[in-house]
């Protein structure tokens, strides 16, 4: 019915040789340049089977990269989904139990429940928290242009438009809606601090081109920060286009479907349907209103679709 699977360009590799790392928790490599300067978390596989964020974090440390200035954390975060990646069902390992990406909450991180992306969660906390400014990086299951992906605070806004490129950019005023991602734990989920936090999407899931997307944001994501020297200058670029989140819908019938086939990034005008969940029309609550990231597969209790409005 669906049109995987597809070809796969970059496959899992074996990532026991950077197990261990050397704060205490595996999987997590930092670098402090023993000069004055913000710490950097790079990290990857918050989805088990987004596999640019790991071709990035083991090009860092194949490569030996050392920061200039301040401190690099690079780290894997659930190495425990991807090493059940089956090339037959390529989209189960994106996760175990949990969502990695919306348990970042002290209710979930303190709570009773257990799985083991809680576990990892609780084991990398402090990871996340030690960090001035985080990219997080993930990929999508569809092939769609590359995004940020960010709460509303100035600082992120700042950044990534100076960083560039990607040039699309998911802006979330009201967080996700769904949950607590990896940028938004702590302090990083509030307007008042200073670091930024960011995601990037840098296209479709198990292709080449994510990863090299994936490995050149992470340099210039460094180099930003003054960890990196720069990359050459860039030619000219078109304006970044910023949506604004306006809606996370939850799917909440096993019967849900889309009014037409989508990707990502279709624009449906004021009152068009986009969905049903069960007997429950989704419409777009204004004029061009862009979806976003609609499920490949609906799940109950999982995200169906994002709706957002181009900014101005
Ligand atoms: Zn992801």
């Amino acid at each position: 019915m669906s049109s995987s699977p597809q070809r796969f360009e970059v496959l899992p590799r074996d990532l026991s040789a950077y197990r261990r790392g050397n704060v205490g928790v595996d999987h997590v490599h930092r670098f402090d340049s023993g000069r004055p300067g913000p710490h950097v978390l790079v990290n990857a596989l918050t989805h088990g089977n987004e596999f640019c964020g790991m071709v990035a974090a083991t090009d860092l440390l194949d490569r030996g990269v050392r920061p200039a200035i301040g401190t690099l954390t690079v780290s894997f975060a659930n190495v425990a989904a991807y090493e059940t990646f089956d090339p037959e069902r390529p989209f189960e390992s994106r996760m175990l139990v949990h969502n990695l990406n919306r348990i970042w909450s002290e209710a979930w991180l303190d709570g009773p429940e257990d799985s083991p992306e809680l576990r990892r969660a609780r084991e990398m906390r402090e990871v996340v928290a030690a960090a001035d400014h985080i990219l997080d990086i993930h990929s999508t299951s569809q092939p769609v242009q590359p995004f940020w992906v960010y709460p509303a605070f100035e600082r992120n806004g700042a950044a990534t438009l100076a960083i560039g490129s990607p040039q699309v950019h998911l802006v979330m005023p009201q967080g996700l809606g769904s949950g607590t991602p990896l940028i938004q734990h702590g302090a990083h989920g509030t307007a008042g601090h200073h670091g930024v936090a960011v995601v990037v999407e840098c296209g479709q899931h198990f292709q080449q081109a994510t990863a090299d997307l994936a490995k050149a944001v992470t340099h210039d994501f460094l180099a930003h920060f003054g960890l990196l020297p720069r990359a050459e200058p860039q030619p000219p670029r078109p304006p970044a286009r910023r949506f604004q989140l306006l809606q996370t819908w939850v799917v909440k019938s096993p019967d849900f479907r889309f009014a037409r086939p989508v990707i990502g990034f279709e624009t449906f005008a004021a009152g068009e349907l986009i969905a049903t969940d069960g007997d429950e029309p989704i419409v777009a609550p204004c004029d061009d209103c862009t979806i976003l990231m609609p499920a490949r597969t609906p799940v109950v209790g999982r995200e169906g679709v994002y709706l957002s409005r181009p900014m101005a």
